[in-house]
């Protein structure tokens, strides 16, 4: 029938092609592979293989994107999960998929890659929120762990290969604290242990935070410069005494809790080592939480670097301001999800870069459903066509390119959206099935279903 095109809009009558079908019509995609023979894609990563030049990637120690060369094919990477004492909200989800894209992208390079990520079961917001709510600190983190890890999944993320709870690691923490006091880089008082920054000379290198203007950041993230034992009040805490009613582990220094930042050092070791590819988080994460990481992880296990990529990502504000449960101005994932497909939520995050601090708009989430339903539309197009085949090796080159060059997204979803286009405007007897195995391909990288549902 020429002159129809695919999309059926332009052509609300074409019926079945007169030719006979190339393959049966309805025959999955993921059959329509097998269908068309190995060589096709094979030919198509032959020609990826041979345009890339490796991933560069921002690292946050040199301020400057870097080539990212993987040592051995494989790559460690490690990334600081939630407090679980509150519901995901988008800022959460830009954080954590970026993640998801990074796995996926590594992985899909034919890299082995170790994801671990934590959850920071024991600390003082989850001891104050339980307390609030009346209920046990372990019922709240374990009722809101679960709630993110749903969230996590009808966003179609990647469950972490080691997703691992702070209070399982108190043993590795306490090796931790032991190394750091024999080596003279910390203190015990009164039954708590502190790390004094001023033993180490480096403390800084990583946020680059000239040393005055440390503490009050540090202390608007959890510090507390008044604790009289402290010979200075930057030093963070390694290990504490419990107040009445909170929990306590046995340690040489009387029973206590471990302080935040080493429980990060105690769970990177035990599942990547002590010298890791890539540390993950939020932009919020960098102090003191990740310069922290590095001085105990670096004079605990005499190592450096403790991580040889920092990678963070932006901060998502709602109506102007930050999203914070203060302010009132959360969007949760669960509701954003409530009336929109998790491939347009995903689709409007990752239309901005991961490292740009940006606003939250609902009005956008329904532009990019618009766009998630076009994908759909064109993967899920049954093809008939025999005639010219769809060439979208092109794209498919920009596509990686824009992901090579420090994960940029926005270029990638234009190259996606770029054969979308092209599938749906090509006249109905040309060929689409290689453009469309290619289109859910891409997609997957960027953890995007494809599904209408
Ligand atoms: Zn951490």
């Amino acid at each position: 029938m020429p002159g129809s095109y695919h999309r059926p809009s332009r052509d609300p009558v074409a019926g079945p092609p007169s030719e006979p079908p190339v393959r049966p019509a309805g025959l999955p995609v993921a059959e329509a592979r097998i269908y068309c023979g190995g060589d096709v894609t094979a030919d198509r990563a032959a020609r990826a293989g041979a345009r890339r030049e490796g991933m560069q990637l921002y690292n946050t120690m040199t301020e400057r994107v870097e080539r990212f060369v993987p040592r051995e094919g494989e790559v460690k990477l490690y990334v600081c999960g939630v407090t679980p004492y509150d519901t995901t909200h988008v800022g959460h989800a830009f954080t954590f998929l970026t993640f998801d894209i990074l796995v996926r992208y590594l992985r899909q390079q034919g890299l082995a890659v170790t994801y671990v990520q934590n959850v920071t079961d024991i600390d003082d917001d989850i001891l104050r929120k339980a307390e609030e709510l009346g209920i046990g600190w372990q019922e709240l983190g374990a009722r809101e762990t679960a709630k993110f890890l749903r969230d996590m999944d009808n966003l179609n993320a990647l469950r972490p290969d080691h997703y691992v709870k702070a209070t399982d690691h108190v043993p590795e923490m306490l090796d931790i604290i032991a190394a750091l006091l024999a080596k003279g880089v910390a203190y015990q008082v009164d039954g708590s242990v502190y790390f004094a920054v001023d033993a180490d000379p480096e403390f800084g290198k990583l946020s680059h935070i000239p040393r005055p203007e440390m503490l009050p950041i540090a202390n608007e993230r959890g510090n507390t410069p008044d604790d009289p034992n402290k010979r200075d009040p930057l030093d963070f805490v390694l290990w504490q005494t419990s107040a009445p009613g909170e929990p306590s582990w046995e340690s040489p220094y009387g029973r206590g809790r471990p302080g935040w930042h080493v429980e990060c050092s105690a769970m990177a070791s035990r599942y990547l080592g002590p010298s890791i590819d890539i540390h993950g988080g939020g932009l919020d994460l960098v102090f003191p939480h990740h310069e922290c990481e590095i001085a105990q992880s670096e004079n605990a296990f005499d190592v450096e670097p403790f991580a040889r990529f920092w990678v963070h990502v932006g901060m998502v504000g709602y109506q102007g301001e930050k999203m914070s449960k203060s302010l009132g101005n959360l969007v949760l994932v669960s509701d954003a999800l409530a009336n929109d497909h998790p491939d347009a939520l995903r689709l409007y995050l990752f239309s901005n870069h991961y490292r740009s601090n940006w606003d939250y708009q609902d009005a956008e989430l329904e532009r990019w459903a618009g766009v998630a339903r076009d994908l759909a539309e064109a993967a899920g197009f049954p093809a008939y066509g025999v005639e010219i085949e769809v060439d979208v090796s092109s794209y498919r080159e920009r596509f990686f390119n824009a992901l090579d060059d420090d994960l940029n997204t926005p270029l990638a979803i234009e190259a996606l959206r770029e054969i979308g286009a092209a599938i749906l405007e090509a006249p109905e007897e040309d060929d689409i099935r290689d453009a469309q195995l290619t289109l859910r391909d891409l997609a997957d990288v960027l953890g995007l279903s494809l599904n209408e549902g």
